[in-house]
């Protein structure tokens, strides 16, 4: 049987419902898709549901699922996988933070969550955390910059735990958190103890750094404090070449779809100009999938545009990113057309006028490049997707995609 590679495109975010200014359509309604309306007579159609019927994921929870993984058995909380995006290496058993910079008042209130969202200088204080701060209690600290305000902050040695509670008040003109304990174990009581003690001289190290006397100078807020959330314990997760003997690329901008990439081992690449946002380099992108499909059996292309515009309510943002996406399907198929097998999916619905994560299903397409018996749907959409013949949730994905490109192995004999 002759084996195809396999190429997995993700919207993030893609599934809607009926948007009023769009005259009841959705945007993937709306949007023109001439490669996709294309290979709908060589594809199968239908509907997703990320994790199950009615769980709202998160995009790490239902990616996971999309690779084969059960989110129940291997989601560790999503601080370990920002933390690998920004470039960390990771032990087993390091337990990792998502944070933010903030600024805080002498109370230990807090002022801004994004310390005025302007920060050109987040390398320079992480640098300097990171020469100031090396270790709490006989805890190794390091810190990472994400994006913008974005860092991750990890901790090594023995006995740590990722139960404990957020500092992070998640609003302003509240005052920072105490971490706490979340069960009665001597490890969560101590590293809650060490985040405590962390982030009191986080506060000393920045309030008395000269970048953050010369932002107050320029009326900028001070970066003076870290906000730290979404404690987790690093377990590596299964290698995907070892669970489907296939050696998996990566394309994408996000730090958390870069991590979970990273830790399946996929080679992952960040084309120039490609952000994670809606003003990303889309032609880069399908280049950079071209250029990985010479060595790469699975290529897997993640858009984060359709997520942004969703979350912030830019409806003709995101019907523009569709149809960008359209034509970065175009030009995979151009080159690789007859060699591929192709799914296009959303990770989980985000409806624009929501500007939220929902549990509905996900329109799902498989094309394939031969001759199968393809669903009656005239265009690919949330409505067109209920009349097709595919009822999936996230586990099924990498099964279909092994079983059409001819890579499944025999269950049984
Ligand atoms: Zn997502
Ligand atoms: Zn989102």
């Amino acid at each position: 049987m002759r084996q195809y590679k396999i190429v997995l495109v993700i919207a993030d975010g893609l599934g809607d419902r009926p948007v009023s200014k769009l005259n009841l359509k959705t945007p993937l309604e709306a949007a023109d898709k001439p490669n996709i309306k294309e290979i709908l007579k060589s594809s199968m159609v239908g509907l997703m549901d990320p994790i199950n019927a009615g769980i709202r994921p998160g995009s790490d929870t239902s990616h996971l699922a999309i690779f084969g993984l059960d989110p129940y058995k291997y989601y560790r909380g999503r601080g370990a996988f920002e933390a690998l995006g920004a470039g960390a290496e990771l032990s087993e058993n390091d337990v990792a933070f998502r944070g933010n910079f903030a600024t805080v008042n002498s109370d230990f209130m807090v002022i801004d969550r994004r310390a005025g969202r302007k920060l050109p200088e987040a390398d320079e204080l992480v640098k300097l955390l990171n020469q100031e701060i090396n270790e709490i209690d006989g805890i190794k600290v390091r810190f990472y910059h994400g994006t913008e305000h974005r860092v991750a902050v990890v901790l090594s040695g023995p006995g740590l735990s990722d139960r404990i509670s957020d500092t992070d008040p998640h609003e302003i003109n509240k005052k920072l958190n105490m971490s706490y304990p979340l069960d009665n174990s001597p490890e969560a009581k101590r590293t809650a103890g060490v985040v405590n003690k962390l982030t009191k001289r986080i506060y000393e190290v920045l309030s008395n750094s000269p970048i953050n006397e010369k932002r107050s100078k320029e009326g900028e807020l001070p970066a003076n404090i870290i906000l730290l959330r979404g404690a987790a314990k690093y377990q590596r997760l299964p290698q995907f070449s070892s669970y489907t003997k296939i050696n998996p690329a990566a394309v994408t901008a996000t730090a958390l779809i870069k991590g979970i990439c990273k830790d399946l081992g996929f080679k992952v690449v960040t084309p120039p100009g490609a952000t994670g946002g809606i003003d990303t380099n889309y032609d880069s992108k399908a280049q950079a999938a071209i250029e990985l499909l010479k060595d790469y059996d699975f290529v897997f292309l993640h858009i984060k545009a359709t997520d942004a515009a969703s979350h912030d309510g830019l409806i003709e943002e995101k019907v523009k990113a569709i149809e960008r996406i359209d034509s970065v399907i175009g030009k995979i198929l151009d080159h690789y057309g007859s060699d591929i097998v192709l799914a296009f999916t959303g990770d989980h619905a985000t409806p624009v006028e929501l500007k939220d994560h929902t549990g509905d299903p996900v329109p799902f397409l498989l094309y394939v490049p031969y001759s199968i018996i393809s669903d009656n749907v005239s265009d690919f959409n949330e409505r067109e997707a209920r009349k097709g013949s595919l009822k999936i949730i996230g586990l099924n994905v990498l099964n279909l995609l092994l079983n059409y490109s001819n890579r499944e192995e025999k269950f049984g004999e």
